[in-house]
Formats: C-alpha cells, sequence, structure tokens
C-alpha cells in the first residue's frame, strides 16, 4: 500500500510524478503529495483524498522542477489528512521524504528525536525517518548516502523511500526493505523510481529491482550507484520489462474493474498458453514442474495467502486433494506466521499473491524457508518480491490489475491451481487417461465459456437492478463451489458496503438461516454434479422460509429453475472447472450493484491493492 513515484532528469518532473501517482492509485487514495527541486527551492504541495485533488489544489501554481517526489497514501499512522501526508519534510526544510511502509520502532525514535530539540508537525511514524536521516547529517557530517544508510540501521519495520535535499540537488536515494521499489533507466542519466513499474513503462523498458536493504542513488551526473546498508557496492542488475501501456488504460470500459472482467477469455487463455495441450494431452507448469516430484512425495503442501487470493488457494485444495490426492491445508498469512506452525523440510509452503508483495504472506514464506521448507510462490507481477525469494514458482500472466477488487487475478489464480492439480494427478496417476484428456479439452474450452458468459451481462445487470439496495446476502455452494461462494461475498461487500456472508451450502442450517427472510437475496451455486441434489434441498430450505434465490445453474437446467426467483445459465463444464465459470455472474452481480449503489467501485473506501503492511 502507498504509492510512491520518483523523477530526476531533463524533463518537467511534476507531470511525470502525477501521472505516476495516478497509475499507483489502486495503492492507496487517502491523501498525495509532491516536493520538487527548483532552482533551489525545494517546494512541497499536499493534498487530503485522491491525486485529482492534489492536481486541482497544485493547478495554475507554476510547478516546476526536475527532480520530484511523489506519494499516495494508504494510512497506517495518522488520519488521512493534508498535515500526515507526504512528502514529509526536516525542521530546516531541507529534506523532503516519502515512505510506503511502517516503522515499527517510531515511537522510541521520536521520543528521543524530541529529547534532542526536533519538532514534529505529523501523527505518522514516517516523519521520525526524516529527522533522524537530519540528524545524523548534521551531528555525523556524513553525505545524505551514508546519513540514510545509518538511519536504517537503527529503523525497524517495513519500508520503500526515496528522499530528496535541497543540499544535493542532483540525486535522490532510495531505500527498500519489506516494501517494493522499482528503478526505471531512462537515456543520459534519467531515472524514474516507482512501487511498480505501471508509472515507468511508458518512459523506459529498463528496470532494476531493488533488493531488501539496498540503497540507491540516482544521480544527474554520476548515474546510479546501489549499496547496501552494510555498505558493500552492488552490481545493478537491469532487466527488461514487458508490460504494455495499454493495458494500464481502461479501454473504453467504464471502470477497471469491469475492464477487468472482460478480460477474463483473454487472461484465463493467456495463463494456460504454452502449458496446455488437450490434443497432445500435455500440461507442464514450468517453473514448478522441477519441484512437482517433491510435491508428490511432500508431507504436505500448505498454500498461505490473504483475501481473495485465499479463495484460490481453497479452490486448489479441493482440485489437488481430489484430483491428485496430495494432502493440502490453506492457511491464512497472517494467521500462520504468528501462531508458530509446525514446519519442517517436507513440506512444501506454496504462497499465492496477485501483487507478490503482500507483507503477511513474504513473512509467512520467510519463517517456512527458516524453518527449512520448500518455498514456492504463484503471482502475477513480474519481478515481484514473492517471485524473487521463492525456490521456483508459476506466473498468472493476468496483465497488471487495476481495479482494487481483484477479478482476473483470482481466475488466473484458479487456472493455474488447475493446471497444477491436473499435472500432478497426471504424473501420479490418481486420475485416469480418459479423465485427464477431458479435463484439458474442458480447460481449453473454458475461454469461450466464459466470454458466453460475458454475453448476458444485460440481464445479469437488471438482476443487480432488483437487489440493489440489500442490506445483507448470503452466497452458498458446495464442493469448490463453497470458495466461490466465499469469493462472491467477498466482491459484494468490497465494493458495495452490502454486508455479505458465503457459506457452505449445508451449513446454513447451523445458523445463518435464521436470517433468511423476504428480504435476504441468497446467491446460490447449483451447477450439474454430485451435490447438486443436495444444493437443491438447501435450495428448498431457503424458499420455505421466503428468502430471494438467485441461482448459478448449468445450462438447460430445468428443476432449479422452476424453485429460483432467478437464474443464471452457465455453459456445462468438468465439475472441477466450475469455479472457474460460476465466478463470473457474481463477479459482474457485484459490480452492477455497486454502480447502481452510486459506490466507487474501482477505489472501494478504506481498501487499497498490493497489501505491503501487516
Ligand atoms: N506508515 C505511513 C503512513 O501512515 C505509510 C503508510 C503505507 O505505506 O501504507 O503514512
Amino acid at each position: 500500500m502507498c504509492g510512491i513515484v520518483a523523477y530526476i532528469g531533463k524533463r518537467e518532473a511534476y507531470p511525470i510524478i502525477i501521472k505516476g501517482l495516478k497509475r499507483l492509485e489502486y495503492r492507496g487514495y487517502d491523501s498525495a503529495g509532491i516536493a520538487l527541486l527548483d532552482k533551489g527551492d525545494l517546494n512541497i504541495y499536499k493534498k487530503q483524498g485522491k491525486v485529482a485533488n492534489l492536481e486541482e489544489f497544485a493547478s495554475g501554481k507554476n510547478i516546476t522542477g526536475n527532480i520530484g517526489i511523489g506519494h499516495t497514501r494508504w494510512a497506517t499512522h495518522g488520519l488521512p489528512n493534508d498535515i500526515n501526508s507526504h512528502p514529509h519534510y526536516s525542521n530546516d526544510g531541507e529534506l523532503a521524504l516519502i515512505h510506503n511502509g511502517i516503522i515499527e520502532n517510531y515511537d522510541i525514535l521520536r521520543e528521543e528525536l524530541k529529547s534532542r530539540g526536533y519538532s514534529f508537525v505529523s501523527e505518522t511514524d514516517t516523519e521520525v525517518l526524516v529527522h533522524l536521516i537530519d540528524d545524523i547529517i548534521k551531528t555525523e557530517k556524513v553525505e545524505l548516502v551514508e546519513a540514510v544508510r545509518h538511519a536504517l540501521l537503527n529503523v525497524t519495520g517495513a519500508y520503500a523511500i526515496v528522499i530528496l535535499s535541497k543540499n544535493n540537488p542532483n540525486q535522490l536515494v532510495a531505500a527498500r526493505k519489506s516494501s517494493p521499489l522499482v528503478i526505471g533507466i531512462g537515456e543520459e542519466n534519467e531515472f524514474f523510481l516507482a512501487s511498480d513499474a505501471t508509472p515507468i513503462v511508458e518512459y523506459t523498458k529498463q528496470v532494476v529491482y531493488l533488493n531488501d536493504e539496498e540503497i540507491a542513488v540516482v544521480d544527474l551526473n554520476d548515474g546510479l550507484r546501489i549499496l547496501s546498508i552494510t555498505n558493500q557496492d552492488k552490481t545493478p542488475y537491469i532487466q527488461q520489462l514487458e508490460m504494455k501501456l495499454e493495458a494500464l488504460e481502461k479501454g473504453g470500459f467504464e471502470h477497471f474493474m469491469l475492464k477487468e472482467i472482460f478480460e477474463q477469455p483473454r487472461s484465463i487463455h493467456d495463463c494456460f498458453r504454452g502449458r496446455l495441450n488437450a490434443e497432445k494431452g500435455w500440461v507442464a507448469l514450468g517453473g514448478l514442474k522441477e519441484y512437482e516430484q517433491k510435491m508428490i512425495n511432500a508431507n504436505r503442501l500448505i498454500f498461505v495467502a490473504c483475501g481473495t487470493s485465499w479463495h484460490a488457494c481453497q479452490v486448489g485444495e479441493y482440485l489437488i486433494e481430489g484430483l491428485a490426492r496430495i494432502n493440502v491445508e490453506v492457511e491464512y498469512a497472517s494467521e500462520f506466521r504468528y501462531r508458530n506452525p509446525i514446519i519442517n523440510e517436507n513440506d512444501i509452503v506454496i504462497a499465492v499473491s496477485q501483487s507478490g508483495e503482500t507483507a503477511d504472506t513474504l513473512a509467512a514464506l520467510e519463517l517456512a524457508k527458516s524453518k527449512g521448507a520448500t518455498i514456492l510462490g504463484i503471482c502475477n507481477v513480474v519481478g515481484s518480491s514473492i517471485s524473487r525469494i521463492t525456490d521456483a514458482g508459476s506466473y498468472t500472466h493476468a496483465g497488471p490489475e487495476i481495479g482494487v477488487a481483484s477479478t482476473k487475478a483470482f481466475t488466473a489464480q484458479v487456472t493455474i491451481l488447475t493446471l497444477l492439480a491436473l499435472s500432478l494427478a497426471n504424473k501420479k496417476g490418481t486420475i485416469s487417461e480418459t479423465t485427464f484428456h477431458t479435463m484439458l479439452a474442458d480447460l481449453e474450452a473454458v475461454p469461450d465459456k466464459v466470454k458466453k458468459i460475458l454475453d448476458s451481462d444485460a440481464k445479469i445487470k437488471e438482476i443487480a437492478r432488483i437487489y440493489q439496495n440489500a442490506s445483507n446476502a448470503l452466497y452458498l455452494g458446495r464442493n469448490s463451489s463453497f470458495p466461490v461462494a466465499l469469493e462472491g461475498a467477498l466482491k459484494l461487500k468490497e465494493i458495495s458496503y452490502i454486508h455479505a456472508e458465503g457459506y457452505p451450502a449445508a451449513e446454513m442450517k447451523h445458523g445463518p438461516i435464521a436470517l433468511i427472510d423476504e428480504e435476504m437475496p441468497v446467491f446460490v451455486i447449483a451447477t450439474k454434479g454430485t451435490s447438486y441434489e443436495k444444493v437443491v434441498s438447501n435450495i428448498q430450505e431457503v424458499k420455505a422460509r421466503k428468502g430471494k434465490l438467485i441461482c448459478i445453474v448449468t445450462e438447460g437446467d430445468t428443476q432449479v429453475k422452476d424453485l429460483a426467483d432467478h437464474i443464471i445459465e452457465i455453459p456445462d463444464t468438468d465439475e472441477n472447472l466450475v469455479p472457474l465459470l460460476a465466478t463470473i455472474p457474481l463477479q459482474l452481480l457485484s459490480y452492477h450493484i455497486s454502480v447502481f449503489r452510486g459506490c466507487n467501485v474501482d477505489q472501494p473506501r478504506n481498501l487499497a491493492k498490493s497489501v505491503t503492511v501487516e
């Protein structure tokens, strides 16, 4: 969370930074701020709210300068107001700093700095950093980079920071630990720094991902230098960006979320492209292949994830246990890391994260690694921290996901987990050749079937119109559709602020049934398959209590049709692949309900993507 952007070069920094901040707004939108160095003056502009508020505030102010830093905040310490906005500056106005992360020992540092005469204007943890660096420059009489290094040795917590100094008008100093930072290399000592590559991609394809506990100095005369916080020089590893600019635009859709929902036929296809061939009968997840035998021999596979990714892992558990007969556990990363879990060398811990930066998931991996487990990753963002610390992994190739509520990243994660389940099952011989081949063909057909579901958007929108004023909603499913129900409920609450719960359909009678009355919409995944008849009974139970039934059924269904208030048909497919299809109408329902309620679909309140804080 929190997006940071910085620029140094020959161009005007302001437009580059503002545009970059807009690209990073998915990371937080509590406030935005910018600091620029202009002919020896350090000018800072900060405003509560979205980047557009800052832009409005700055308009007509003739902001110039070719070195600058910018920030869009997701507040952790202190209210989201103008004062707590970043950049924060030193008491003498010489230094300005932006930060993504949390300084855990800020309290002690703050007290110490106060006793040394420093005055604090904000309630943030971040402000201690700028005063600490300033104090070290003054007391130890060292250069900026050295002061940053010393300061970071005294800091615990997570940070990606960039510092601008009036006394060093030709350089920016940046550093990271547990929060991401990418450096784009332009021409003739021109540099772009950002939390991810999206603000950089239109200027350069050459990037360096800063590693934990590294400091970067970008200098108009001396170029790029990287050193560790223990003062060892590092050779920058320059990588080529593959991201396309069009992927970052709305492409004619009203919201990023809608665009991303409609991209799913392509993103699911991109996810299995080159990894599956139904005709020839093979499936191969390149990145994980080497570890498949190990997975088969492992005590258990432990998936760690948060939020929507956790739901994808739940689907994965049904598939891998069901098809490959390997013991799987799914853990919330935040719980796993703090409950002293029993892990050993025969366990394989697999992290699933869209951004690959989720703080809790990263920490869970580190813990597992320290206990000797093999650690693997499934993430979407190429070059992300999880992809770099894991022994091996697979990218989901869903393309940049900008809507804060995850859609295409979820279906891509489920696709990867389906491929993994099939590959392991085939290798282990736990499914027949015929089942294997039929499932491959069915998986290959999923993108076209998703397209068909998307064609019923107008009908889904009408259902959404009817339920837009609901106060509560229940989502029910069985088997691998149970995590789909959880995901459906999460999507609705995230973007429309309607209270929603997902349950295994059979659990309803153990509590939630008490909530059902004629006001309660109940969304049920009731597709053909082993538990169909059981789900039909659950539907009867809802109907008997006058709940409103919106059922997702297999094309041609007649039984549920007679019971439900509304049905949404999805094409027939192998039972194991239903999650990939049944998710789509639930995404569209949440989207339209949110729009009808006038909510901010792409930037729901209090949320942000890429949760880089605990
Ligand atoms: N802790 C800082 C603040 O509250 C940065 C927040 C973040 O990176 O999410 O301002």
